[in-house]
């Protein structure tokens, strides 16, 4: 009888692509299933359009008359969409998003019934949100969370459900998700770019953080992906030898995209388009079955909310195609594992991007201001940046010479480099003459429009000026952006207001606004010097380095989540008004929580594949050398027949010893785990799951590997690296 293992590569042998063909405009199906302006102007009286886009421009509150209306006008939109149930859509932090279906349909009389939706049921929701991460908040309060309409991103259809983005809180009031902290940073960034963008263009009156994610992914059979229960469990092999081709050849990158996978990419794209994310760009990545998607950068709540939105569609439609989409950072060791570099930058409602130079010294100048706050933003919050980060999966990424190393730095090119390095050492600590200004005002004017220059661009860096935006590459790729988003847009929003304050100081005691800017700007490069690194972020040489510099180097998330305890950053948070120190302190719980769960789960599994899968059939395949060898004895005679099963008794031998140490260290393991169970507070348990339970996990890996090699291919029961990997 075949094995489940042979059942699931004779499925996937027999695939065919299933094209599931658009022909039209793609430019005809972008937003067809959104509630967007454009909607919203024909379906709306004109008094609630015009507060809608108020509402949405400047976040103010919609009186509830007008939200009646808009709550109908989104019915009546969506009933001609198919749609028969709404759903508030919101994003709590377990990381995936979540939904409550309701039916628009309504009784009232008997026999009868009529579609309705009101304002009050578009404002809240009450979810039964009891078993949603709260980090305690719920427990000592209210039992209950809500959810509250973000009129800022559009209503959308999918299938026959409305869905309407959401934040989620307590009913204290207390964030409970990833969404409202990113709105408060990013109303946070916006006032504090607003005030300094003043210093330069009085017309400046909104910034927004923009945000240009790019998703990496790995696609599998769902045959074989069934046939793994690690892989169901964990998003991870916790298995496998390394296939005999990996990805030495980099054939894969760039190479033509498999014709299964184009009617896959072709199908969520057609799909994410008529939902508004403007998807454009679809290749290869590095690793066998690895691909990318990117979209064209958005406003950074939307462009977070789009991302959500495309991994769920992915994995909805990667089903039909019989795939599966693994959005894991590490699911095949030996292979490079998945990012989400979050390209990240500011813009002004006049249309300028803060982060790219501009024609003339003035606007070289506001270039300048917001590249240098940047850096020093960085440089001063490098570890809450590290902890935006942190993740069981990512932890297999960061430092592991595919992906930036733990260690917090900016790469900035070399013309930057040097022209910073100018301003450090020309800026006059005196009264600056109008020949030094006229003279740095020629420096700056020299700052080249275009710095786009590809053979300047370092890979691995985890925080790299790319010319026009800075892009935050350590993100992981089940990440929700926001976590980086909310401590970057945050950090930046204190800097700003830093900055805007000691330059005031300067100009009341009678310096000019550009030499009291230029002068505060040599400043924060100075101080800021050490976060910039232009090397090889992989090297030994930079570790080594790095921590003469005195920069952390937080290998795993337990170290790297114990900056959310430190009084400075709860200050920063709470000042900055995007979590109260008792919100903060949840979301810690809740990431040391989470950590727990995912690598007591790994254990588990990796107990029972050893247990019930692995070590079965190498006994089987054992059995069966041992029969031949007692039959070579039965037929040469005791001295004959063991030395011709020399090679037989060897191998049962090996394969002995792989067996037995495999098991010591998954025992080992498992009294290592019940030991951490027993402990109570959350940061002590993460560290022990780390450092006692998750380290056995590479010996019971290499030894399971080796019997992966060793026994007959027929009786392994995992499908293999070179099965999951190369076959489409
Ligand atoms: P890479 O070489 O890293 O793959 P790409 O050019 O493919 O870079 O990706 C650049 C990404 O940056 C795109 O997703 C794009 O939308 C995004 N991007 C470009 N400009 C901005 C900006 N001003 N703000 C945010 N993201 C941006
Ligand atoms: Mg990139």
């Amino acid at each position: 009888m075949a094995t489940k293992r042979q059942q699931a590569y004779q499925d996937v042998l027999n695939r065919t692509p299933k094209h599931i063909e658009y022909n039209g405009k793609l430019s005809e199906l972008f937003g067809q299933n959104v509630f967007h302006m454009e909607v919203m102007r024909e379906y709306l009286p004109s008094e609630a359009f015009k507060s809608m886009v108020e509402s949405i421009q400047n976040g103010t509150q919609l009186d509830r008359k007008m939200a009646d209306q808009v709550a109908s006008a989104m019915k009546d939109w969506a009933l001609t969409k198919g749609a028969t149930h709404y759903t508030h859509w919101f994003q709590p932090l377990t990381g995936a998003t979540a939904e409550k279906h309701d039916a628009f349909f309504k009784p009232v009389g008997p026999g009868k019934a009529i579609e309705s939706f009101n304002g009050d049921l578009l404002v809240q929701q009450e979810p039964d949100a009891s078993s949603f991460p709260n980090g305690g908040i719920r427990n000592t309060f209210e039992a209950r969370g809500y959810t509250a309409w973000d009129p800022s991103s559009p209503a959308f259809v999918i299938g026959k459900t409305l869905c309407i983005p959401t934040i989620f809180i307590s009913y204290t009031g207390e964030s409970l998700d990833y969404k409202m902290p990113l709105l408060k940073a990013l109303h946070a960034v916006d006032q504090a770019a607003v005030e300094v963008c003043q210093y330069f263009d009085k017309n400046v009156t909104k910034v927004n953080a923009t945000l240009g994610w790019e998703q990496e992914f790995f696609l599998i059979d769902q045959a074989l992906f069934n046939a793994r229960p690690d892989l169901m469990m964990t998003g991870r092999a916790l298995f496998g030898h390394a296939a005999a081709k990996g990805q030495q050849l980099e054939d894969h990158y760039f190479g033509s995209i498999p014709d299964r996978v184009a009617a896959f990419m072709r199908e969520y794209e057609t799909e994410s388009l008529k939902l508004g994310i403007p998807v454009t760009t679809r290749h290869n990545e590095v690793a066998p079955n690895q691909f990318e998607c990117a979209p064209i950068f958005e406003e950074c709540n939307l462009a977070n909310d789009h991302n959500l939105l495309l991994m769920d569609v992915m994995e909805k439609i990667a089903r039909k195609h019989n795939f599966r989409v693994l959005f894991h950072e590490k699911p095949f060791a030996g292979v490079n594992g998945s990012g989400k570099h979050n390209n990240w930058s500011l813009s002004t409602n006049t249309g300028v991007n803060l982060l790219a130079p501009g024609k003339n010294p003035k606007s070289n100048l506001q270039f300048l201001t917001f590249f240098v706050n940047t850096i020093k933003a960085i440089h001063d919050n490098s570890d809450i940046l590290r902890a935006a980060i942190a993740s069981a999966g990512n932890d297999h990424r960061l430092g592991a010479n595919e992906a930036p190393p733990a260690i917090i730095s900016a790469f900035i090119g070399s013309q930057l480099s040097s022209l910073l390095d100018d301003i450090e050492k020309n800026v006059k600590s005196g009264k600056m003459t109008p020949e030094d200004k006229t003279e740095l005002k020629l420096n700056i004017g020299k700052i080249p429009q275009i710095l786009l220059d590809n053979t300047d661009r370092n890979r691995t860096s985890p925080f790299a000026f790319t010319g026009n935006k800075f892009e935050f590459r350590a993100v992981g790729s089940t990440a929700n952006c926001s976590s980086a988003m909310i401590v970057l847009n945050t950090i930046m929003a204190k800097q700003l207001k830093g900055f805007k304050k000691s330059v005031d100081a300067r100009i009341d005691k009678g310096e000019g606004k550009d030499e009291a800017i230029l002068k505060e700007l040599q400043k924060l490069i100075k101080e800021s010097k050490k976060i910039r690194f232009e090397g090889n972020g992989y090297g030994e040489e930079w570790r080594i380095e790095a921590e003469k510099r005195g920069l952390s180097n937080l290998k795993d998330t337990p170290r790297a989540l114990k900056v959310w305890g430190e009084k400075k950053v709860s200050a920063l948070f709470d000042e900055m008004g995007v979590l109260t120190p008792r919100e903060l302190e949840a979301r810690k719980e809740i990431e040391f929580e989470n950590y727990i769960l995912k690598i007591q789960i790994e254990a588990r599994i990796m107990g029972d594949v050893v247990q019930s899968m692995i070590i079965p059939s190498v006994i089987e395949y054992q059995n069966k050398l041992i029969a031949n060898v007692q039959g070579l004895i039965n037929v040469l005679g005791d001295k004959a027949g063991k030395e011709a099963a020399k090679g037989q008794i060897e191998l049962i031998q090996r394969i002995s010893v792989h067996l037995n140490q495999m098991k010591h260290a998954a025992d080992h393991m498992l009294k290592e785990r019940k030991a951490a169970n027993q402990i109570e507070h959350a940061e002590e348990k993460a560290e022990a799951y780390c450092d006692k339970v998750k380290i056995h996990f590479d010996e019971i890996r290499y030894h399971a590997d080796k019997l992966e090699l060793l026994i007959d291919d027929e009786m392994w029961p995992l499908p293999k690296f070179r099965e999951m990997l190369f076959t489409r």
